[in-house]
């Protein structure tokens, strides 16, 4: 069959759940991932065609996104702040507002870095995404990274190999934590933060596939991982350290107060490119 009879097929058949413009990005993403062909393969060839075992790997990942597996998840990968991350459900895919919060970590410390070999913690990791991407852009800081979930643990240490960065990873639950047993110049968190009351919010994609440890907190303590966090943030974060998370979007008066209440200092509450409040930081001066 050609790919570009079968490219219209593909799109047709999910259009309805997903819209076309999104059933063609699917498209095109699986071609590049599966047959390494770009868009513009496909318009200077036109007579491309798929070999039946190819048509039934397309069949294959076209029935799973029709029940809303993500589609990063069939791939098996993604890209974050402009590096590949392998995916799994056991961790959560990242997202762009996640690339917003690096990105600030990494403009207010380039110049700091280049006189002063930072420490650096991420809580709850996940894929590796944060971790990674700040070893990256800042080479001369020391990273680390915690999980709870030694799968999660996994896949983030096959991604820092495949972005041929060092981070130290830790097996430990941040809430069993009493103390961190070192200092870090940045402490940077995006812990589960989801109340069971926003869940019908969440799209069945989110919600049936990805990890729910990584997701969701009680709706009467939402922010269990906030406070203890800062606490052992007060504890084991260096003078002038900055203290980094993502946050609940209708959370951010609730934070800035419970940051005040625990002697942060400048503390910055920032929107995301949707407007929402997505991320802050605080200072321990
Ligand atoms: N932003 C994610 C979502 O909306 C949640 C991430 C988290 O809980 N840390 O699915």
């Amino acid at each position: 069959m050609k790919i570009k009879e079968y490219r219209i097929q593909f799109i047709q058949m999910l259009t309805s759940l997903y819209g076309e413009g999104e059933a063609e990005s699917f498209f095109y993403l699986i071609l590049e991932e599966k047959q390494k062909l770009k868009r513009i393969d496909l318009a200077l060839q036109p007579d491309l065609v798929f070999l039946e075992e190819e048509i039934v790997v397309w069949n294959s990942i076209l029935e799973q996104l029709k029940l809303e597996i993500p589609v990063q998840y069939l791939l098996g990968k993604t890209s974050f702040y402009g590096l590949d991350f392998e995916v799994n459900s056991n961790v959560l895919i990242p997202r762009p507002e996640t690339e917003e919060l690096v990105d600030w970590i990494i403009s207010n410390n380039l110049k700091i870095e280049q006189s002063k070999n930072l420490k650096i913690l991420d809580i709850g990791t996940g894929s590796g995404c944060i971790a990674i991407s700040l070893a990256k852009n800042l080479p001369n800081a020391q990273v680390f990274a915690l999980d709870v979930s030694e799968k999660a643990l996994a896949t983030a240490k096959k991604n820092a190999d495949l972005n041929e960065v060092n981070v130290t990873f830790l097996h430990q639950s941040i809430l069993d934590t009493e103390d961190l047993g070192q200092e870090f110049d940045i402490i940077v968190s995006n812990p589960p933060y989801v109340r069971n009351l926003e869940k019908e919010e969440i799209k069945k994609n989110v919600l049936d596939y990805e990890p729910h440890l990584a997701l969701f907190v009680e709706d009467n303590d939402a922010l269990i991982f906030y406070r203890k966090i800062a606490e052992l943030a007060q504890k084991n974060l260096t003078n002038s350290g900055q203290l980094y998370f993502e946050i609940n979007q209708y959370l951010g008066k609730e934070m800035v107060e419970l940051l005040e209440k625990m002697n942060f200092k400048n503390i910055e509450l920032r929107k995301d490119i949707y407007d929402n409040d997505r991320m802050m930081l605080g200072y321990l001066l």
